[in-house]
């Protein structure tokens, strides 16, 4: 009999190890601690939470998150149900007493009879038998470097710098127009690629301010900054100078506003489309280390944005990831090395869930494949299916980071109202949706339905 190979016991390898035991196959899940430690984590437990305890909101109608935990639990995922077993009270969100938690997760992994933990460090990247990799944002360092001999240095990074993603029907267009810098490109929708957002002399001034003055998040001790080349935060930017941003990513060159065609902007801040869909865009060269209060405050500063609504906030993080949209296929299998599969935040998603969820459909991925079944494809309108197709497809590859679920990945629902008025009736008819086709991939990934 084959054995799936699972390293890393954290929220994605734990969640794969349960999903591919229950389906009847033999796993070995290797974790390095307590023998290997990281900066973070402080037990030799399998899924160890490192920073927060909260699975966020729990909302499974108006929530992308709270979805993802029904389609988890529908699924008898691991971490939710345990999460559920050793909740705190937390208002709407999902708070998880961690240590019990952790305690369950691995108890119940250990007791599994077809589950082997090993307590090793893999190093390398095995040439046979079926692997998936879910060691987590702080990859140990020498599988990093062999992870990085197959996929090149360009493909993993060891930083993530996240630029703040706006939901598109939040953007004022009465003051923000969509053009590329001297109307470059070849076709109409390259030559209008970017969204931008003027400022005058005053309003610059002002957001220069207040950039100064935000509050700031600092890094954890151990996470030394190696993140100073090529993605300074803008409030680091604009401490070298007042006049550094509007020379760097608030150039104001090469536009003209239509809205005001005789009035030159003092400095213009750029969005980018961030997924295929259009519905969310990046702020460019805007990665930053404010705190998250702070962040809104100040980003509604911008001429445009001062009711925008954001899918993600900006950081900056150690965060070992892979360029999935480049690098893996649709099963989350390394195109070049396909007995190797990802999971985790490893693969570009972003939080304890979504790590989970990731880990949940490589584990099922991985033991359908050993047992020979086909599983159907994951409907791209679950959250689970939104997820994956974001970091294996949807995503623009060359400007990828990491993400969380939000219901921007979503296709839109056709004949409802937009806006903020009818947001309401629209996260309800995603959640409806993603519950149904989900329910049905469940119905049709069973033993007995291959
Ligand atoms: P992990 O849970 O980190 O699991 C990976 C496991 O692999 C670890 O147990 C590690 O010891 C092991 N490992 C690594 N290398 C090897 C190797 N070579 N051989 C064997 N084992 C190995 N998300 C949130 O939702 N909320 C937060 O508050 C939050 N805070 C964070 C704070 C920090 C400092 C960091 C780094 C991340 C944080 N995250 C947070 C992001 C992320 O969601 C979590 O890190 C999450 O645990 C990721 O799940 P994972 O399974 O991919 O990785």
């Amino acid at each position: 009999t084959q054995v799936l190979h699972i390293v890393g016991g954290g929220m994605a390898g734990s969640e794969a190890a349960w999903q591919a035991a229950e389906m009847g196959v033999d796993v070995v899940l290797h974790e390095m601690r307590p023998k290997v430690e990281t900066f973070a984590h402080q037990t030799g437990n399998l899924g160890e939470m490192v920073c927060s305890n909260s699975f966020r909101s729990d909302d499974d109608e108006q929530n992308a998150v709270g979805l993802l935990h029904w389609e988890m639990r529908a699924a008898n995922g691991l971490i939710m149900t345990t999460a559920d077993k050793h909740k705190l009270p937390a208002g709407g969100a999902l708070a998880v007493d961690r240590e019990p938690f952790a305690e369950t997760v691995t108890a119940k992994l250990k007791a599994h009879p077809r589950v082997t933990v090993s307590y090793d460090e893999i190093t390398t990247l095995p040439d046979d038998g079926h692997w998936i990799f879910a060691t987590g944002p702080l990859t140990s360092p020498d599988l990093g470097a062999a992870i990085q001999a197959e996929t090149g240095a360009e493909a993993l990074a060891f930083f993530d710098a996240i630029a703040p993603i706006i939901y598109a029907e939040s953007i004022d267009m009465s003051k923000a127009w969509m053009q590329s810098r001297y109307d470059k490109g070849e076709t109409e929708e390259e030559r209008t690629a970017y969204l931008n957002c003027p400022m005058d002399k005053d309003q610059y001034e002002a957001f220069i301010d207040a950039l100064l003055a935000a509050d700031k998040t600092e890094f954890h001790e151990g996470e030394t900054a190696g993140y100073f080349d090529g993605c300074l935060p803008i409030e680091v930017m604009a401490e070298r100078g007042r006049e550094t941003l509007r020379h760097g990513p608030m150039k104001p060159v090469g536009l003209t506003n239509p809205h005001q065609p005789d009035v030159k902007a003092h400095a213009v801040v750029q969005l980018r489309r961030d997924n295929a869909l259009g519905t969310l865009f990046n702020i460019v060269g805007f990665q930053t280390k404010m705190k998250y209060g702070a962040q809104t405050e100040v980003l509604r500063m911008i001429p445009g944005l001062e009711n925008a609504s954001f899918a993600r906030l900006g950081g900056i993080h150690r965060n070992t990831f892979l360029n999935s949209p480049t690098l893996l296929d649709d099963q989350m299998r390394l195109k070049s090395r396909p007995n190797l599969r990802f999971a985790g935040q490893i693969t570009g998603v972003e939080g304890y869930v979504e790590s989970a969820a990731m880990g949940l459909l490589a584990g099922r991925m991985a033991a359908a494949e050993i047992l020979g079944i086909t599983l159907p494809q994951v409907p791209q309108d679950s959250a689970m299916g939104a997820l994956i197709h974001h970091i294996t497809g949807g995503a623009e590859a060359k400007t990828f980071q990491p993400m969380n679920v939000n219901f921007g990945l979503f296709r839109p629902v056709d004949g409802l109202k937009g806006g903020r008025r009818g947001r309401k009736d629209r996260y309800k008819a995603y959640t409806d949706r993603a519950k149904a086709a989900w329910s049905d991939w469940l119905g049709h990934s069973t033993l007995d339905a291959a």
